[in-house]
């Protein structure tokens, strides 16, 4: 039995509490504490009246601020904390963690809020030059824990989200249960959903709009390949959602497949996107709104991507206006018993039965749900050993049974239509 700190209280913190409480057997208690308490307030209030079992209580907690993690862990006492916050908090709460004693789970690599800083500027260039790929956010900083937390006999669980996070776990299934050796790897991520408003992002605008207007790269013979945002682009059928046009994108599972998954030729990472967003984001990043350095407004600091935030709906009030499904997943190409082998292992995800059940949309959904089943595994004492882990380092079994069970359904399909 576990009492977990969830940290954060938005669009995936909420799927991801409501999932902990359809889990009393393993969390019979837990805390809430985000920036915003009355959000946390609200949610708890939610539940109580939906007479959940499990003893919910609530905090304040600044995220960035070592100390203030610390007083909040040390005033409720929990066994791990679940970030649910954002990437930018992720290594103050990790250090917390280590001070206090307690497991670590997130869904999202660290990336740092102010990317003009000389300090991190300098080391993010030398990682740049030696690593061959660019985006804000990678592992090394996190990785960088591993001694500390073994030494400490803690866990920390990085990325357990969908992506990545199930597709990590449907890589060591497939490694597991369908190859002797995996060559090739395309995650696909399809959102099928309309949610009716001509612009909006489904997770945090920030951290989605960072991510999805910087260079493309994939991993391929040991290399990393960069290319230009949105410079490719294929289309694939997707099951139960039909045709899609999809670009390759840099994702943070790529980094740590390609070190976890041995003998792996080439990683790729494909989102959908309609022609629509592509053209709102590429107008927004024109005119600066996509910035992430503060400028001077009416005698006032402001970062353009933080204005932009507050005049886009909040990707959690998209729940109840977004229909279709989501279709996330992965190809996998090797051999078994040395004959050649493709599956497609992936879930379908339907916008309406996530805000029938919880009141969310899927993307939150399909965030939400393997975020409390990592954090299940650690609890449980299924997926804890001391150190620092990505989810394919893992037996996928327990978790990918949890998929069946909490809301995320898979199929694994042979022979598959492939991504040229
Ligand atoms: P939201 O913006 O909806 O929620 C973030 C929450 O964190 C808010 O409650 C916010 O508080 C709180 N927060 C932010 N800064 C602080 C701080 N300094 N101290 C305390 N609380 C803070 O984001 P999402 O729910 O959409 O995303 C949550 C995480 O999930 C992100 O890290 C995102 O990258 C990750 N993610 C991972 C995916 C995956 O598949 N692996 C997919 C989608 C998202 P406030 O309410 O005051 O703003």
């Amino acid at each position: 039995m576990s009492k977990p700190l969830v940290i954060g209280c938005g669009g995936v913190a909420s799927v991801a509490i409501q999932k902990c409480c359809q889990n009393a057997g393993t969390f019979p208690e837990l805390c809430i504490a985000s920036r915003t308490v009355s959000k946390c307030d609200a949610l708890k209030a939610k539940l109580e009246e939906a007479g959940t079992p499990v003893k919910i209580t609530t905090a304040t907690v600044n995220a960035d601020d070592v100390e203030d993690i610390k007083r909040v862990i040390t005033a409720y006492g929990p066994d791990l904390v679940l970030n649910v916050a954002l990437p930018y908090q992720d290594l103050a709460i990790m250090d917390a963690c280590l001070a206090c004693g307690v497991h670590y789970v997130d869904t999202a690599n660290y990336e740092p809020e102010d990317t003009d800083d000389p300090a991190w500027r300098a080391i993010y260039e030398k990682r740049c030059r030696e690593e061959g790929f660019t985006a804000f956010f990678d592992y090394s900083w996190q990785w960088a824990y591993a001694q500390k937390f073994e030494q400490a006999g803690l866990t920390a669980l990085l990325g357990s989200g969908f992506d990545p996070g199930v597709t990590s776990v449907f890589s060591a299934y497939a490694l597991k249960h369908y190859f002797d050796e995996i060559h090739t790897i395309d995650i696909l991520d399809c959102n099928g959903g309309d949610h009716g408003y001509p612009f909006a992002t489904n997770f945090n605008p920030e951290i989605n709009l960072r991510e999805v207007s910087a260079n493309g790269s994939y991993w391929q013979d040991g290399h990393w390949v960069e290319t230009k945002p949105m410079e490719i682009k294929r289309e694939y059928d997707f099951p139960q959602v039909g045709k899609k046009d999809m670009y390759l994108l840099h994702h943070e599972e790529i980094e740590s497949l390609a070190k976890n998954i041995p003998g792996v030729r080439r990683i790729r990472f494909f989102m959908t996107f309609g022609q629509s967003y592509l053209t709102h984001m590429k107008c927004l990043e024109n005119v600066g709104m996509l910035s992430t350095s503060p400028i001077e407004f009416e005698g006032k600091q402001i970062v353009p991507i933080q204005f932009l935030k507050a005049l886009l709906p909040d990707p959690a009030s998209l729940g109840p206006r977004t229909v279709g499904k989501t279709n996330i997943g992965c190809i996998f190409s090797g051999v078994k018993d040395g004959k050649p082998r493709t599956i497609y292992i992936y879930n379908v995800c339907d916008h309406q039965a996530c805000y029938r059940e919880l009141g969310s949309q899927a993307i939150s959904y399909t965030t939400g749900v393997p975020a409390m089943i990592g954090a299940a595994l650690v609890a449980n004492g299924a997926w804890r050993k001391p150190g620092v882990f990505n989810l394919e380092q893992m037996d996928p079994d327990p978790f990918m049974e949890m998929l069946n069970q909490y809301g995320l359904p898979w199929v694994v399909q042979e022979d598959p239509a492939t991504v040229e």
